[in-house]
């Protein structure tokens, strides 16, 4: 026995097994593995075959750490270039790397082992370094995976790694074999707690006591020789500065070629020197210096151009030393004295200077920042109290031999910014030391065979290469024009070796390319730590003679190369080298229209960019890629760095965790990347709710699509109904313009659009106004076949449009979209749709005739909505409109007269005509009531057609006849169907077309028995 069936089951919902909530934190681990069992990357790899290539070469992060939100954008932008170029139609392999050498994890390992690492031999810190970053390699690559990225993880290239340590040394043998490398003593930044030189990326600047001394030195030339004035007099000149460690490399003092200096008859307030002398300092600081020296008097007797003190001569204050005077422009005049104590040992610009006058840069600070007298300028037996102390510790002993030299005018203590080690903390020293160097005028030849050097050949480069944003071509081409040499050794073990053996007697490395290829072939085998082995020793040739001087004892180079070759050579690491990357790189390099991108943040215009485009022009004269695009900061929505002490970090691993992969990616999405972009928790849940909301139009398309079958039920774009042919060009429209912004990284265009498509065209508009359709027409009926034919191809576009960014979901859509013959096994392995596939013809007229067409809905909801706020309607099935146009009118209307009435969502649209719209006297509302449907009193508002010729006026009215039980319109007929009242004949039509036949009602059990 049956009870009476439900009208409303006869319904046709939408169904779908695609749920609502995403649990994004649980599935997503599930699709990764599925990705993984489908060997998605290797399937990616054979699809592409034959297509034309698309390199984007892969900046190696630092090894030292887990994911930042930094590297989640970092690596999510190059998976949405990755992802849409191989859908476009590229292949696009993406080689992840590592950067695994250097100091910061070097530091960490010492720091780790303690007092132990003493004890060990090199190899097993090696060891404990390679172990520290591939645990961090490992790291990163699952955080990676986690947010969604495809790359060929499973051998990722790593600097560490044997063939690209070999490969990081030729390279190095490259630079040396064409002539770019020299070795030189060279002042650098040095850390006497790491024993190593820093490069200016590794400074950091902090606040720092330091003494703050004025020294006099006694002038031994003749006075008279600078102005007659000083015929006879005992004469100073007096330097300031903060470091006294420094004095004993004291060489020369530096005036301004064109300052004024004067000549000051003075006694100092000072014990030390009470008596009254002559002392030369610039004019413009006399008074500062008066002050702080204590003078109690002070008489100018001359004034003079600094061009006249080069060649003076002075005593050094305790050194048996003669220091000269020199011109020097980079001399200030804002504070100090105008007399600058030069040693070139610990100065850029002192050393620049001792190169012009010929003073020897020899430094007398070992690595351990132990001071050593110059034995040339101390005669005495007894060493000086300074000599063996530490810079710190020799300060405060030289101040008092100054003292006692009577050479002191003042001494306080000064707190200033002063360069520290970026790892330690600890302040550093200039020193000079023997570098390696890489020489940025080293004359070399264009392709053309013209001279030129090599600074200005990576400038003509740059020029070549597409900078995004244009910007980053004038800052890079800035940096390069003013950049030092470029110092490519460093005094640690962790990294490529600078392998080479020096002439005992001279120090010229043997250069001969028959060793260089054994010792490649060494480090290849046994990776860096071989270099320090006797098998190293034994690949140099009996009988080995200098070049240079024809000596015969050599030693092995100790020093290792600055981690910036390591990451700079990439090019020719893996993209020469890699066989998944080499062809596509060959054709790029040869000129055969290969792309060759580097996407990076910012800072990397002074790293990465910048080492590669010299690495790659000295060795194949070409910058190393075609276009170079960059990000900037992330930001919290203060515009505040991210740092703990703040706690405004966003993790984006924790947001993985909690939120989803996929909101990291919709993160990444809708920032302009090239900007500084703000992030935060807040943020972070603005994207999950729009991912909600995108998540729910995909729900329902599917849910629409339930029983389609496309081979089945496809209607021919021909014959679909307008509104569906309409949505269907909108959507080759969004197509177009979304394939666009995805060729030129506006992913965050990309974002916007499909929001703003998925919210406003399909969950306010057409999968509202559907409705109707969708639930109450019989399943198979050819309107309803249409809708779906339309929504079934909104959804296989849009899938594929955001698999680059919603990577998940898209595939999870896939997976639930009506089967199709040979339909790719997830997403990612199909391709972008073609514009003309959505739709074969131009929409441009279609799309401009829809846009009049809601021009005039916008009218009809606006008067639909005054009407139910005046309560003379109730929603909007419950009404008409009744629009009124020109007699021989409004053609568009007319046109699309079938569609108005789901267009405006409502139970009935009429059309009338009326010859009077042209006369003023007849525009109000009564007047043309003559049907008498016109009851409510709407005002006139005629409204001008959108462009326009034609007049048009809505009106909203009560729907007339009744409302169908089934699906709520209003209905000139509604009648019984067996048991069901009120059911109006289109609804019947569609129950009997179902196969539904008029319920009747149950019998009772006698009527049955
Ligand atoms: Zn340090
Ligand atoms: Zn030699
Ligand atoms: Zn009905």
């Amino acid at each position: 026995m049956s009870s009476a069936p439900e009208l409303k089951a006869t319904l046709t919902l939408p169904q779908t097994a695609f749920p609502m909530k995403a649990n994004l934190p649980q599935n997503e681990p599930l699709r990764l593995a599925k990705w993984a069992s489908l060997r998605l990357y290797e399937e990616l790899r054979k699809a592409g075959r034959g297509r034309p290539a698309y390199i984007l070469h892969d900046g190696p992060p630092y090894a030292n750490g887990p994911i930042h939100l930094g590297h989640a954008l970092n690596k999510g932008l190059k998976d949405f270039v990755v992802k849409s170029k191989t859908m476009a139609g590229f292949d696009s392999p993406y080689v992840p790397g590592f950067d695994c050498h250097g100091l910061p994890i070097e530091i960490k390992v010492e720091e780790q082992l303690g007092r132990k690492r003493l004890d060990l031999p090199a190899a097993a810190i090696l060891e404990a370094c390679r172990e520290y970053a591939q645990k961090y390699v490992d790291l990163q690559t699952a955080q990676f995976e986690r947010i969604g990225c495809f790359g060929r993880w499973e051998k990722p290239y790593k600097t560490m790694a044997r063939d690209y340590e070999a490969r990081t040394l030729e390279a190095f043998y490259g630079f040396l074999e064409k002539g770019f490398v020299y070795r030189g003593l060279k002042p650098v930044y040095w850390c006497i707690h790491d024993r190593t030189t820093l490069a200016e990326a590794e400074i950091e600047y902090e606040m720092h006591t330091s003494p703050s001394v004025y020294v006099r030195y006694r002038l031994t030339s003749d006075p008279a020789a600078i102005d007659p004035a000083l015929k006879g007099r005992e004469v100073y000149t007096i330097i300031w500065t903060t470091t006294p460690w420094t004095l004993p490399a004291s060489l020369a003092v530096a005036f301004h070629p064109d300052f004024e200096y004067v000549a000051l008859e003075a006694a100092s307030g000072e014990p030390c020197c009470p008596q009254t002398a002559v002392y030369i300092v610039a004019a413009a600081l006399v008074a500062q210096v008066a002050e702080d020296c204590k003078f109690l008097s002070a008489k100018e007797l001359a004034r003079f151009n600094g061009g006249v003190l080069e060649q003076t001569l002075f005593q050094h204050p305790f050194l048996d030393r003669i220091v000269r005077g020199v011109n020097a422009t980079y001399v200030t005049a804002d504070q100090g004295t105008g007399a600058v104590h030069t040693a070139p040992a610990h100065g850029a610009d002192d050393f620049y200077t001792g190169q012009r006058y010929g003073l020897d840069p020899t430094c007398r600070v070992d690595a351990t920042g132990h001071l050593h007298v110059d034995p040339a300028a101390w005669n005495q037996a007894a060493p000086p109290a300074f000599e063996g102390k530490t810079v710190w510790a020799a300060n405060p002993i030289i101040v008092a031999i100054l003292e006692e030299r009577g050479a002191l005018l003042a001494n306080r203590d000064l707190e200033h910014s002063y360069p520290h080690c970026w790892r330690c903390h600890h302040p550093v020293i200039y020193r000079a030391t023997e570098q390696w160097f890489i020489g940025m005028e080293t004359p070399v030849k264009r392709q053309d065979g013209s001279e030129t050097t090599f600074r200005q050949l990576a400038i003509e480069e740059i020029d070549k290469v597409v900078w995004d944003p244009a910007w980053g071509k004038v800052r890079i081409t800035n940096m390069i024009a003013t950049r030092p040499d470029w110092c490519i050794s460093r005094q640690k073990i962790w990294d490529v070796p600078i392998a080479v053996f020096l002439c005992e007697q001279c120090e010229n490395p043997i250069v001969s390319a028959e060793l260089n290829r054994a010792v490649v072939g060494l480090i290849e085998r046994q990776g860096i730590d071989a270099w320090r082995t006797p098998e190293a020793d034994a690949l140099l040739p009996a009988g080995s003679v200098c070049a240079q001087c024809g000596g015969t004892e050599f030693r092995k180079e100790t020093d290792i190369l600055d981690v910036w070759i390591d990451a700079g050579v990439s090019w020719f690491a893996v993209a020469e080298a890699d066989p998944d990357l080499k062809q596509a790189y060959s054709d790029f390099q040869n000129g055969k229209g290969t792309e060759c991108l580097y996407l990076e943040g910012a800072d990397q215009y002074r790293g990465w960019f910048n080492s590669s485009l010299l690495t790659s022009v000295a060795l194949r004269g070409r910058a190393p890629y075609s276009r170079v695009v960059t990000a900037g900061w992330t930001l919290d929505e203060q515009g505040r760095a991210m740092s703990k002490s703040l706690g405004n970090g966003v993790d984006p691993v924790d947001i993985a965790n909690r939120l989803g992969g996929e909101i990291v990616r919709l993160w990444v999405a809708s920032v302009d990347f090239r900007e500084d972009m703000a992030a935060s928790e807040n943020l972070m849940q603005r994207c999950a709710e729009i991912y909600k909301k995108l998540r729910n139009t995909f729900r329902f398309l599917l849910g629409n699509l339930h029983g389609f079958d496309p081979v089945r039920d496809r209607v021919a774009e021909s014959e679909l109904l307008p509104l569906d042919r309409y949505m269907l060009a909108r959507t080759r429209e969004l197509t177009e313009k979304i394939l666009g912004w995805y060729a030129a990284f506006e992913f965050h265009r990309v974002y916007h659009a499909i929001n703003e498509f998925a919210i406003v065209d399909l969950s306010s508009f057409y999968l509202d106004v559907l409705k109707d359709r969708m639930y109450t027409f019989a399943p198979s009926s050819q309107a309803r076949r249409s809708a779906q034919t339309v929504l079934w191809q909104i959804t296989e576009a849009l899938v594929r449009l955001v698999a680059p960014i919603l990577s998940f979901t898209a595939d999870e859509v896939w997976e639930h979209l009506p089967a199709v013959e040979g339909r790719e096994a997830s997403v990612h392995l199909a391709l972008f749709p073609k514009p003309e596939e959505v739709f074969s013809e131009d929409p441009t007229a279609l799309l401009a005739e829809w846009q009049r067409l809601f021009a005039v809905r916008d009218d009809a909801l606006r008067i639909l909505e005054e009407e139910r706020q005046a309560k003379r309607i109730g929603k909007a099935l419950e009404a008409k409109i009744f629009i009124t146009i020109e007699q021989d009118g409004d053609v568009l209307l007319q046109k699309y007269r079938s569609s108005l009435k789901e267009l405006f969502n409502v139970s009935e649209v009429e059309l009338g005509t009326s010859k009077e719209l042209h006369d003023p006297a007849r525009r109000t509302p009564n007047e043309i009531n003559s049907d008498g449907l016109l009851v409510n009193h709407w005002g006139a508002t005629w409204q001008p057609g959108n462009g326009t010729k034609f007049l048009y006026r809505v009106d909203a009215l009560p729907a007339s006849g009744h409302k169908c039980a089934r699906c709520w319109n209003f209905m000139p007929e509604v009648s019984s169907y067996g048991i069901w009242e009120n059911v109006c004949t289109r609804c019947q039509s569609a129950l009997s077309e179902m196969g539904i036949q008029p319920p009747q009602p149950p019998q009772s059990e006698e009527a049955a028995s």
